[in-house]
C-alpha cells in the first residue's frame, strides 16, 4: 500500500516533469520563430574592377539605389602585372566608385588581390599557398583599396570562392571581421571559424529565370532550419548584353526579384558587416520602400541574445523540475523508511 502511493507519487512527478518541460521546449522554438520572421538577405557583386564592365556596375548599383537596398561590392584591386594601383588608373570607375564609398548602401569588400588563379588543384588565388605569401597578397589588395577609395575593407571574399585556412588567418590578422566564399570551402553556410565570421553563397543569379530564383528563396524562407541569412551572389558580367551593352531584360529581373522579396515581407536587407540594414513593410505591394533602420538601431547580437535568455530559461526550468522530482523521491523515500 505504501509502495504503492509512493510510486504514484513519483509518476506524478515525473508526468508534471515532462509536461513542462514540453512547453518549455514548445515555447523556446516559437520565440526563436518570432524572434527571425525576418531572415537577412545580402547581396554579393563579385568582380567590381577597373576597365570592366562598367556600364553593367553602374545600371546595377542604380538598382539598389532606387530600391534602396544595400549591396556588398566584391573589388579586385589588381588584376594583372603592371605597376601600380590599378584602382586609380581608371578614371572614369575611379570617380564613380569615390562617389558612392560614402553611401552606406554600398558595402565596400576586398575580392582578392588579382583574381588570377595560381593553383593546379582547382582555380584559387589562395588555396594552398603558404600564409606569409597569404598575408602579403591580401594586404596589398586592401591598401590598394584605401588609398584608391579612403575605405579600410572589413569583408574578405576568395576569388572562385576557393580557399583554405591560411586565407582565413591572414584575414583575420589583416584585420577583415567578416569573409564570404563557398558552402564547400569549409563546410560552414553561417558561423565562425579562425576567429573570423563565414557566410556562405546561398543563391547564384547567373541566367537563372525569376521563377527559379524565387523557388530557391521559398525553400531558404520556409526550411525551419535556414540560417538568419541569404547570400545572393552576382557578377556584373550577368548583366551583359551583345556587343558590350547592358541587358536590360536582366537588371529588371534583379528589380522584379528584389520586389519580389519585399513583397514577401519576412526579409530584411543588409551587408556583410551589417553597416545598413533596410526593410519593407510587412504588406508591402512590392513598392520600394523608404523605411530604413541603420547601423546605430541595429544590434547584432539581438537575436542570439533572445534565443540565449529562452534556453538559459527553460534550462533553470528543466532543473527546477528534475530537482523536484529528486527531492519528492529522498523525501519519500526517507518517510518509508523512518517507519519502517
Ligand atoms: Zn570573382
Amino acid at each position: 500500500m505504501r509502495s504503492a502511493t509512493v510510486g504514484k507519487i513519483v509518476f506524478a512527478c515525473l508526468l508534471v516533469t515532462v509536461l513542462l518541460f514540453s512547453t518549455v521546449h514548445g515555447n523556446a522554438q516559437s520565440v526563436a520563430a518570432n524572434g527571425q520572421t525576418r531572415k537577412y538577405v545580402i547581396f554579393r557583386d563579385d568582380d567590381v574592377a577597373p576597365r570592366t564592365k562598367f556600364a553593367e556596375l553602374q545600371a546595377v548599383n542604380q538598382v539598389h539605389i532606387d530600391k534602396n537596398v544595400p549591396v556588398t561590392l566584391g573589388i579586385v584591386a589588381h588584376q594583372n602585372a603592371s605597376a601600380g594601383n590599378q584602382l586609380l588608373q581608371d578614371a572614369q570607375f575611379l570617380d564613380y566608385m569615390r562617389s558612392i564609398a560614402s553611401n552606406h548602401l554600398f558595402e565596400f569588400a576586398q575580392h582578392g588581390y588579382t583574381h588570377q588563379s595560381v593553383t593546379m588543384v582547382s582555380p584559387s588565388e589562395f588555396y594552398g599557398r603558404p600564409y606569409a605569401v597569404q598575408y602579403d597578397t591580401i594586404k596589398k589588395g586592401r591598401d590598394d583599396i584605401k588609398q584608391a577609395f579612403g575605405v579600410v575593407p572589413t569583408t574578405f571574399i576568395p576569388p572562385f570562392d576557393k580557399s583554405d585556412n591560411n586565407t582565413l588567418k591572414a584575414a583575420k590578422a589583416l584585420g577583415f571581421t567578416d569573409y564570404s566564399t563557398a558552402y564547400r570551402d569549409f563546410n560552414i553556410q553561417q558561423g565562425q571559424s579562425q576567429g573570423i565570421k563565414v557566410e556562405a553563397a546561398s543563391l547564384e543569379l547567373s541566367n537563372k529565370s525569376l521563377a527559379s530564383l524565387k523557388n530557391e528563396t521559398e525553400q531558404f524562407l520556409n526550411n525551419p532550419h535556414s540560417v538568419d541569412a541569404f547570400v545572393v551572389l552576382y557578377h556584373p558580367s550577368d548583366f551583359s548584353g551583345p556587343n558590350g551593352t547592358v541587358n536590360s531584360q536582366r537588371v529588371k529581373l534583379l528589380a522584379d526579384y528584389i520586389d519580389y522579396l519585399k513583397g514577401t515581407g519576412r526579409v530584411q536587407f543588409t551587408t556583410f558587416n551589417r553597416s545598413l540594414t533596410t526593410e519593407s513593410p510587412v504588406r508591402s505591394s512590392g513598392v520600394a520602400s523608404p523605411s530604413e533602420t541603420n547601423a546605430s538601431a541595429y544590434v547584432e547580437g539581438d537575436i542570439l541574445t533572445g534565443n540565449g535568455l529562452t534556453s538559459g530559461f527553460s534550462t533553470i526550468l528543466i532543473f527546477a523540475c528534475f530537482a523536484l522530482v529528486v527531492v519528492g523521491f529522498v523525501f519519500l523515500v526517507g518517510r518509508s523508511s523512518s517507519k519502517r
